[in-house]
């Protein structure tokens, strides 16, 4: 008998807002990504590893990591600003 263990990344885009890149210094979406790592076990995902938030440019790409502070204040922020 074997077992097959592995882990397997998602990712899911939480929140977009814009605001001027600091990689193509200019005024671009800016999605705020959730990368969640999981332990899977044949292929199915089952305990969570590791959890990080990134800020990935929409224009350019350029990826820079968020503390969970960040990633509260850009939903607060997008709550706040919510067109109805
Ligand atoms: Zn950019």
């Amino acid at each position: 008998m074997f077992l097959l263990f592995g882990s397997r990344t998602s990712e899911a885009v939480i929140n977009i807002v814009s605001f001027v890149c600091g990689y193509c210094h200019t005024m671009a979406e800016q999605h705020v990504v959730k990368r969640s790592t999981r332990v899977t076990l044949f292929f199915i995902p089952l305990l969570p590893l590791s959890t990080k938030h990134v800020n990935v440019c929409a224009r350019c790409g350029g990826s820079t990591s968020l503390s969970t502070a960040q990633v509260r204040h850009s939903l607060e922020w997008a709550q706040a600003n919510r067109r109805l």
